[in-house]
């Protein structure tokens, strides 16, 4: 019996790949999910009616790298090909996205062409970058902040009006804070060993290229031909997990809604108790966690502080999620993905996004308004109401996009730590963790966005690899 704790997409995959495995090595092992609340999806939710889709969690996956073909790979598998709504590299989804800096929206360059050209608030062509990537000496570091790194090898206004928002769009965090390591590894990797980002680059254009195969499915091939640059699914974001849901129950998978766990007993290297809220004990030979670090902290502590303590190390963000309809015949906004708000602006806003161009079937204007992350408390406080989250926003839409008109529709979400920040030195905290639990034989492995990478692709390829890595 292996137990797999969560049911967001980080412990959907988990069984959708322990399941293949059964199928795969003529296994009989018996599965059972453990889900808190009573439908599985965690962060990923859409409201969907017949003018508008209001995504509250994340809204786009990215169909690149082994990582996305590997989605694609699972997508196509679960029947869901004719549902994917592609955004291609020509879309203006895809070529308009903007920064909003010194009262003015910017367009970033989306083009090989648009790096040799000047693009306000940058005062040189991005290939500047380069020059100065060359000039700089070489610091010997094990980690380090992506900001001081991009600020080091590229220049501060890379730093601050590309990096910063950059990372504020991804994981709603100060790049001052977040590893080199989480989006720039390979990167800082050229820095340390060859003294600077070009000069790694050149010499690995003449190493020979390793790293992880993957087939390619045919919705996967449609991508690359297509070169699509994102895509979402068709009747909201919602519809993947809750087919992956049906997936699994249609296999036997023994899913067990509105059933929190409130502690785990580590009885021996092949037993664990769970423990739930009504007292209720479930056993398993095995169990996958998935739910966020810090409420696996809070299960282990009895038995494992020392583990609770690394598991509570890895902070988390809490984002605020504006949903706004604005009922009209022509839109409000011109088409783009949207716009981000660098850090330097000390904006309460972290960007918008306009839907009613990124997602189909959308009548009117749909724009959603994401707020606070690293900086929650310290622009709203530790009480803030929904109201006052959608006052914010409707005052900096009015600002920023001219918008005067009220929303048709509106929807107010408060998402409370719900994304984990990589800071520095996260992966060697992982490192750490991960050895605690195989010096002390735990029957447990670690899956979802806490440990191997914060987006859709990265949880769904950490389950895939995690499920490898114990079946062989
Ligand atoms: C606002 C926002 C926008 C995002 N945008 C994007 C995007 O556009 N593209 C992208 O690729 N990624 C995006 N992401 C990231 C993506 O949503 C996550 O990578 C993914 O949903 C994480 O899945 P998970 O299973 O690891 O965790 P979760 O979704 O947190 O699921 C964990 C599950 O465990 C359950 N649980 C917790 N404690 C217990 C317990 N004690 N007992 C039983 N069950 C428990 C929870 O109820 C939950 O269902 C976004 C995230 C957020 C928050």
């Amino acid at each position: 019996m292996a137990a797999i704790l969560g049911g967001g997409l980080g412990g959907l995959s988990t069984a959708y790949y322990l399941l293949r495995t059964n199928v795969a090595k003529s296994n009989n092992l018996k599965l059972f999910l453990l889900e808190a609340t009573n439908c599985c999806g965690g962060w990923i939710k859409s409201i969907k009616t017949k003018d508008y889709i209001f995504e509250q969690g994340p809204r786009t996956i990215r169909p690149k790298g082994i990582t996305g073909v590997n989605t694609l790979n699972m997508i196509e598998d679960l029947g869901l090909s004719e549902h994917v709504a592609p955004i291609t590299a020509e879309h203006p989804a895809a070529k308009n996205r903007m920064i909003y800096v010194n009262q003015n929206l910017y367009h970033l360059p989306s083009s090989f062409k648009g790096i040799f050209q000047k693009n306000l608030p940058f005062s040189k062509p991005l290939v500047y970058a380069l020059f100065y990537d060359i000039s700089q000496p070489h610091k010997p570091l094990q980690d380090d902040s992506i900001y001081n790194f991009a600020e080091r090898r590229f220049g501060k206004e890379i730093a601050d009006y590309a990096i910063a928002p950059m990372i504020c769009g991804i994981c709603a965090g100060d790049a001052k804070e977040i590893s080199v390591k989480f989006l720039m590894k390979t990167l800082f990797e050229w820095e340390q060993t060859h003294g600077g980002v070009v000069k790694g680059m050149m010499k690995s254009m003449f190493s020979p290229k390793s790293g992880d195969d993957i087939e390619f499915s045919n919705l996967a091939k449609r991508a690359q031909e297509e070169k699509w640059n994102v895509y979402t699914i068709k009747g909201g974001l919602e519809t993947f997990p809750a087919t992956l849901h049906d997936h699994l129950k249609q296999n036997n998978v023994d899913i067990n809604l509105n059933t929190k766990i409130k502690e785990l007993q580590f009885v021996d290297h092949n037993t664990v108790l769970l423990k739930n809220c009504s007292n209720e004990l479930f056993t398993a030979s095995h169990v996958y966690s998935t739910i966020p670090s810090h409420a696996l902290a809070k299960l282990v502590e009895k038995q494992h502080p020392e583990l609770a303590q690394e598991l509570c190390d890895i902070p988390f963000v809490t984002v605020g999620i504006v949903n706004l309809y604005f009922s009209t015949d022509t839109p409000l906004v011109s088409p783009a993905f949207g716009f981000l708000v660098p850090p330097i602006e000390n904006s309460p806003i972290l960007g918008v996004v306009f839907d009613s161009f990124c997602i189909p079937d959308q009548k009117g204007t749909v724009l959603t308004v994401m707020l606070g992350g690293k900086w929650f408390k310290e622009k709203f406080g530790e009480d803030v109401t929904e109201q006052k989250l959608y006052d914010v926003a409707i005052h900096e839409i009015g600002t920023i996009l001219n918008i005067t008109q009220k929303p048709t529709v509106h929807h107010v979400n408060i998402l409370p730590k719900c994304i984990p920040q990589y800071v520095i030195g996260h992966y060697e905290r992982v490192e750490k963790i991960r050895d605690y639990i195989h010096n002390n034989n735990l029957p447990m492995s670690l899956v979802g966005s806490s440990y191997d990478g914060v987006g859709i692709n990265d949880v769904i390829y950490s389950a895939k690899k995690q499920v490898e890595e114990d079946c062989t």
